[in-house]
């Protein structure tokens, strides 16, 4: 049997289903669904379909975010240019998951994020994808990074906070660098 264009782009947005799972539901070897998802052509599969399935394919999330950004010369912050959520992060759905475009760069270049632990942009740009302007920290550290950066309300924001906060920051960095 052929697959239909729609019946690749099902099989594409997987939902966690075994490769077998998804072969005896459009009754096709496991080998075809295998095929589908590392974006190889085959007989299976209706004619017209592929060239671009094999595009979307060959992708994987960080390479979502390095073909849907750009990088600004000036900051070296690499601006996502796609829909971007409530609080200015870059968002896109990928294999039917949505994420979050800084966090997919940045595990992309460094592995999982830790559970629990946030990331950090040093630029203040949301929707900067720069692995290099990432670090990640706890819920408290992007508070003190806030008060540092004058985000919240003045009164805190005062030149004592601000040291701290930069001066924590520039030993993270440090600490990074010689991982
Ligand atoms: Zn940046």
């Amino acid at each position: 049997m052929k697959l239909t264009e729609a019946d690749v782009i099902a099989i594409l947005h997987d939902d966690g289903r075994t490769e077998a799972e998804v072969a005896a539901q459009y009754g096709v070897q496991q080998n075809t669904i295998n095929r589908i998802r590392t974006g190889t052509r085959c007989a299976s599969i209706a004619p017209h379909v592929p060239r671009w399935f094999k595009k979307i394919r060959a992708t994987s999330a960080g390479d979502v975010v390095a073909q849907r950004s750009v990088t600004d010369p000036a900051t070296g912050c690499v601006n996502w240019t796609g829909a971007l959520q409530s609080q200015g992060y870059g968002l896109f759905s990928f294999r039917g998951r949505m994420m979050l475009a800084h966090r997919a760069a940045y595990e992309a270049a460094n592995g999982p994020i830790p559970d629990g632990l946030l990331l950090m942009h040093a630029c203040d740009n949301p929707r900067c994808c720069n692995p290099a302007h990432l670090t990640p920290g706890t819920d408290q550290d992007n508070k003190a990074d806030c008060v540092a950066k004058g985000r919240q309300s003045k009164g805190e924001a005062h030149s004592a906070a601000i040291k701290a906060a930069l001066q924590r920051r520039s030993t993270m960095y440090r600490k990074e660098a010689t991982i």
